[in-house]
């Protein structure tokens, strides 16, 4: 019965590890969000003109704000 037990906390152990792998290699939005200050690629930014989210790498920072393209970054 101990033995069982044993087994069952080393799977669940296991199953824990591989999930917690899984998620720290593929950063969710919900770590994003924790992390704003660290934007990535991956980040989606509103644009501040129309408001559509752009990914960091395609986002145009201008005046320390993010736009969606040039059109908008352009636009007052
Ligand atoms: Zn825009």
């Amino acid at each position: 019965m101990l033995f069982k037990i044993l087994v069952l906390i080393l799977v669940l152990i296991a199953v824990y590890y591989i999930f917690f792998n899984k998620s720290s290699k593929k950063k969710s939005k919900k770590v994003d969000k924790n992390k704003k200050k660290e934007i990535n690629s991956e980040t989606m930014l509103a644009c501040t003109k129309c408001n559509v989210y752009v990914s960091a790498k395609d986002a145009i920072i201008k005046d320390g704000k993010y736009y969606c393209s040039e059109e908008c970054a352009s636009k007052d």
